[in-house]
Parts: C-alpha cells; structure tokens; sequence
C-alpha cells in the first residue's frame, strides 16, 4: 500500500491511512506501507535549496528533499501501534533500497527484501520512506519528483507482492486530469504501455519509471482513492483491455522550457557538439527542432526540465566560442500538451485532429513531436487549460457533465 502527499497530509489524514492500513491487516494480509512526504513538504523542501544556489550540489539536495518521508513514516508508524498494529519505520538506506550515483534523480538498483519479509512474517508492518534510497558512496539518494510511485512498486517487485496498491486523492486513472477537465471519466483499466506514456508526457498520477518498472516484473499496479471506498483503475496488459480507444488520454506538462540557439553553424557535428554535453550533464532534452537559416547558420530549438534550466544555460554558455553560435533564448512560459493512445498505431489522422482542434481555439503550435503511439504539441502556458478540453473533445473523451456538488448527495 503506498500513500502520496495529500493522503498524509496532516495527522487526521494519517490516523485515516492506519485504519486503512489495519483494515488490511484485519482481512489477513500481510502489508508493506510506502508513504510519501506530507502534500508540499518536498515542494518547500526543493524551494529552499534553489534559493541558496540554484547550482546546489545534487548530493546535499537529496539530504535535504529525502528528510520529508522520513517524518511520515514514523508518523505512520506511531499511528499504526496507537490503533494497536505492530509496525515500524524504515529509511531507504535501512532497508536496503540501493540505487546509481544519479543524485535527484536516481534509478533503483536493487532492494534487500528480507528484512522487511522477516518484519512480516513477525506480524509488523514495515512503513517504508518513498522516494529514497542510498548511493553507491553509502550517501542517501532520491528518485526524482513523485518517486514514492517507484519506491512502492519496486518493493512490491523484491517482495514478490500480489498486488501494488497506489492510495492517491483522485479514484483512478482519468482520461485526462480531472482536475481541470471536469468531463474526464475514469478508465477501469489501461495498458502498461498507454499509462507509461502518460507518464511520461505529464500525467502525474503515476511517475513514469514506476510504471516502467511495473511493465517489466508485471506487478500489477492499482490506482485508488485514499478518501473513498470503491475500485480504482488496474494498470494491465493491452490484450486485457476491452474498450478500445484510437487516444485513451490526454496530458500536460508545465514543467518544462524551452531553448532556442540562434544562429548556430550548419556544418555536420553541430548537434553531437550541443547536445553531447547537456547529455554528459545528466540533463534530458526532450522535444527538438531544427529550423535552416539562408545563409549557412540555424536556429536549434529543444526542450528540457525546467528544474534544469539554469544549468542547461550554463553548459551552453561554456560552448559559445567552440559552437560559435549567436545567441540563446530561454522560455519557461510553455506547455506540452500530448494524446496517448495504442490505437495511433492502426489510425491515421491523429496529428491531423489534433493541429485541427488547436487552430479551431487560436492556439499556437511551437514545436511537435510524435512517436507511435503519441503525439505531443508545445504551446504557450496560458493556453493549457483550453488546449486540454479542446483536445479531450475532439477525441471524443468528453464523459457526461458532472453533478453539482450539492446533488451528490
Ligand atoms: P500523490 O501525492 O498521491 O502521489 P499526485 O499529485 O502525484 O498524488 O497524483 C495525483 C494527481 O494526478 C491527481 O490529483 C490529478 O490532479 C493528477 N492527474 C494528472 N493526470 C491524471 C489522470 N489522467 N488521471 C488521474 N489523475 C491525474
Ligand atoms: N515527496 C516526493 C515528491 O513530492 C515523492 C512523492 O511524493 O512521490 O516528489
Ligand atoms: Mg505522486
């Protein structure tokens, strides 16, 4: 059972999670707990490195983004044996959750689960931190932004669980976020491939690598909501799927930027030369163009993680006079906006419904990129909310309008 940050986000909310939890235990099963850090606590925790230096070293960052998860968990843990369930808290570097060098955003290499087995089998439910995990140096790690996700699956793949179960504030996987599209409907189940894809491209209701990870042991994922009681969305193979979407979603991205190098020399090697050491700086460029000057320079134009930003302009900025090139300009004000669906492969006119519906709303298109089963357009962050609708629409995703609050009851 893994809980995110809105689910712990105060002690009612933690109280409300050991009953869950207990719940669980009462029915006879054995339960790993993976929490995140109480909603906004890794958010201030990030903002209070950037404002020392932006250019923090990434190994003092995850000392302190890690620290959020750690008091979750013996709150957890505290709730749990007041209810009277044995359990105890564990950190990612007691367990072991072994993972690369990559600081910020480290892959999970291994984890060491018997100890966790021997809790359970003693009848104490181990509460384990999300998102972290110790580095080869021995130095505590973290695994990106909303990476209590891979924490929770990669354990339930050590301990051979029957099931992962992510408790979260909405009930399931939505055909888009039903935070801004009230008409999204939730799917019962969706395919591996479809969710990492989603993942991948902004919908943040699983992160991406936990999804990657799930695909691979075939750990089967559950989404459900942690304030109500019914079933939530089943992550799963495509053949298990009946309900066949051409586009089964719709995700944004407001967490990246955009880059433009004007007038670089268009001569072979220039993009090895550029993009060689943003990669050798550990910093993922996503969405490239290339736009071809008259008079023997181009303007490269990509996209990468905001939270890369600053050192992106700093490696560019070392690779002026060996590049030669003009000038850089740097736009955080964007948004990717993408349709994921397994049914791209056999339907032609994707693309095309899509570049329709953004034209129909006056909306820019500044850069695109496709892959099988996804396309993805970048435009300007004001447009976002009325990119999303106009894009769920077209594709036919609209569920029907949404009662009034008052008459749920
Ligand atoms: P947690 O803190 O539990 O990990 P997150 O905030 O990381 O929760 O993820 C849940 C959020 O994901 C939801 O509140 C919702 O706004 C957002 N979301 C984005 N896309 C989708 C989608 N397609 N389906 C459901 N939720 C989505
Ligand atoms: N607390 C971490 C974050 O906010 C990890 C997570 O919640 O999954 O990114
Ligand atoms: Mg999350």
């Amino acid at each position: 059972m893994k809980f995110g940050g809105t689910s712990v986000a105060d002690l009612d909310r933690i109280r409300h999670v050991a009953a869950r939890v207990k719940r669980e235990c009462d029915a006879g099963h054995q339960v790993a707990v993976v929490v995140s850090a109480m909603a906004g606590a890794t958010n201030q925790l990030v903002k209070w490195c950037n404002d020392l230096d932006p250019l923090h070293d990434p190994r003092e960052y995850d000392v302190v983004v890690a620290s959020g998860e750690q008091v979750t968990t013996g709150l957890l843990a505290i709730a749990l044996g007041k209810i009277g369930v044995k359990a105890r808290s564990w950190q990612g570097w007691q367990v072991p959750v072994r993972t690369d060098a990559a600081h910020g955003k480290a892959r999970v290499e291994s984890i060491e689960g018997a100890a966790l087995l021997a809790d359970m089998a003693a009848g104490v439910v181990p509460v384990v931190a999300g998102f972290q995990g110790v580095a080869p140096d021995g130095r505590i790690s973290t695994l990106g932004r909303g990476g209590s996700d891979l924490s929770a699956v990669a354990l339930a793949a050590a301990l051979k669980a029957d099931r992962c179960d992510i408790y979260t504030d909405v009930d399931g996987v939505y055909t888009t976020d039903p935070r801004i599209v009230p008409r999204a409907r939730k799917l019962e189940r969706i395919s591996y491939e479809e969710m990492l894809e989603l993942a991948s491209v902004g919908a943040k209701v699983l992160q991406t690598r936990s999804v990657e990870l799930a695909m691979k042991y075939r750990v089967r994922v559950q989404v459900l909501s942690s304030f109500e009681d019914r079933p939530g969305t089943l992550v799963v193979d495509e053949d298990e799927i009946v309900e066949k979407l051409t586009v089964a979603g719709i995700a944004y991205s407001a967490e990246e930027a955009k880059i433009t190098v004007r007038r670089v020399p268009d001569r072979p090697g220039v993009a090895a030369a550029l993009f060689g050491p943003l990669a050798a700086a550990n910093i993922n460029v996503d969405m490239i163009v290339q736009n071809v000057g008259a008079d023997g320079t181009t303007d490269m134009t990509f996209t990468v993680g905001r939270a890369d930003l600053a050192r992106t302009q700093e490696v560019l900025a070392t690779l002026k006079d060996s590049l030669g090139y003009q000038s850089v300009l740097a736009d955080p004000h964007v948004v990717k906006i993408s349709a994921v669906g397994v049914g791209m492969r056999s339907h032609a006119g994707v693309a095309a419904t899509m570049f329709r519906a953004l034209a129909e709303k006056g909306i820019n298109i500044q850069v695109i990129s496709t892959s099988e089963i996804k396309v993805s357009v970048l435009v300007a962050a004001e447009y976002r909310e009325l990119a999303v609708r106009a894009l769920h629409t077209a594709f036919g995703l609209d569920g029907p309008e949404p009662p009034a609050k008052e008459e749920e009851e």
